[in-house]
């Protein structure tokens, strides 16, 4: 093969740069908070399922329409089957959502510190964007989303900063944007965020998704969904059955129905990772840290004195793997996810002793 000259056919690819996610290390023995998944397994109910799971099952297509799982998630959020979407992840209901509704000329607003996807799904579905910078505690500008645009769509709360904006902040939003689509990426708003899901009874152009990633412990299971008004999901899954009809598998079906059932172990898994997130603060500040308030299952930290990305080489050494972004503005914090009491403990131990040149 000759690797020097570009083939003809290579002008014709639909070239584009893929977002990168966070390692998957193979090492057994780590302390991985760099992907802010649940420390805690899913519930017993959940193990049941599976042990249970009929094999025979799996010679079928599973069910297009999701409806076990489309009806469990819309009772427990009082909606219609009609209101609810679910997909193969958020990023599969988000990248759905992107083809579907922004679809325009105008550029699409997002905030310049974000997640890091919806820069690659504008890319890859050429949908032009204008980036709109946070305020110096990251916080969104209100006044940035009243321009004219394509659409919108930013998480609440933000990633990786953790900073939660209120439901009248994202009302005010919505409701001056009513002639495109508002998307607010719930991903991490079970960790003590206001939901503004109760914003879809009253505007039509709001979507809401959410994940089974974070808050319910299956990032495993690829669950994702999306909460909105009936136009809305109906033009979603218009899109989703010109792609791929049978997006969910059967497993991932069986085992999200009993996911939502066992609310009881979802709060008690939540206040948990609560907790330990609001005694890690502590212990943060007491290290030489500084971070926005976070409402999500992790915190964005820099040191008084210790660059970033030091840390993060030093903590890779120790097998403790956080979430370093080498981008503007970003470039000295750290995304450390809220792992388990024990998980914690020990990063505290080491940077007890790594930061003590420092701190001095
Ligand atoms: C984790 C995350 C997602 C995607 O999660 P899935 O595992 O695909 O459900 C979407 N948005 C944000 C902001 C996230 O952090």
């Amino acid at each position: 093969m000759c690797d020097t000259k570009v083939a003809k056919w290579e002008d014709k690819v639909r070239k584009v740069i893929p977002y990168t996610p966070g390692e998957q290390p193979k090492c057994s023995k780590m302390i991985k908070l760099n992907t802010n998944e649940n420390p805690y397994p899913p519930s017993k109910a959940v193990e049941k399922a599976l042990q249970e799971f009929q094999i025979d099952s799996l010679r079928l297509y599973p069910d297009p329409t999701i409806s076990n799982l489309t009806e469990v998630l819309a009772e427990y959020y009082g909606l219609k089957k009609e209101n609810v979407f679910v997909g193969v992840g958020s990023d599969d209901v988000l990248a759905n959502a992107f083809l579907t509704f922004f679809n325009s000329d105008k550029p699409i607003l997002f905030p310049d510190i974000t997640y890091s996807f919806y820069d690659v799904w504008a890319d890859l579905y050429k949908i032009p964007y204008k980036v709109q910078p946070l305020d110096e505690n990251f916080s969104l500008v209100k006044e940035d989303y009243l321009q004219e645009n394509g659409g919108i769509i930013f998480p609440n709360p933000n990633a990786p900063t953790g900073v939660l904006q209120d439901i009248s902040f994202i009302e005010d939003i919505v409701k001056a944007n009513q002639d495109v689509i508002v998307i607010v990426d719930e991903a991490y708003i079970d960790f003590g965020g206001k939901s503004c899901l109760p914003l879809i009874e009253k505007y039509d152009n709001l979507l809401v998704v959410q994940t089974f990633s974070k808050s319910r412990s299956m990032a495993g299971m690829r669950i994702g969904f999306a909460m909105g008004n009936e136009k809305l999901i109906s033009y979603l899954n218009d899109v989703k059955y010109s792609i791929n009809s049978y997006t969910m598998n059967q497993t991932s079906i069986v085992l999200g129905v009993e996911n939502v059932k066992d609310d009881i172990y979802f709060k008690e898994t939540v206040n948990k990772i609560i907790a330990t997130r609001e005694r890690s603060k502590k212990q943060l500040k007491e290290l030489g840290f500084s971070f926005p308030d976070s409402y999500s299952n992790f915190i964005f930290a820099t040191h008084k004195t210790c660059p970033a990305q030091e840390l993060f080489e030093a903590l890779k050494r120790e097998n403790i793997y956080v979430r370093y972004f080498k981008k503007d503005r970003i470039s000295n914090y750290l995304r450390i996810s809220i792992g388990t009491d024990e998980e914690m403990d020990a990063l505290f131990a080491f940077l007890q002793v790594f930061l003590k040149k420092y701190n001095n």
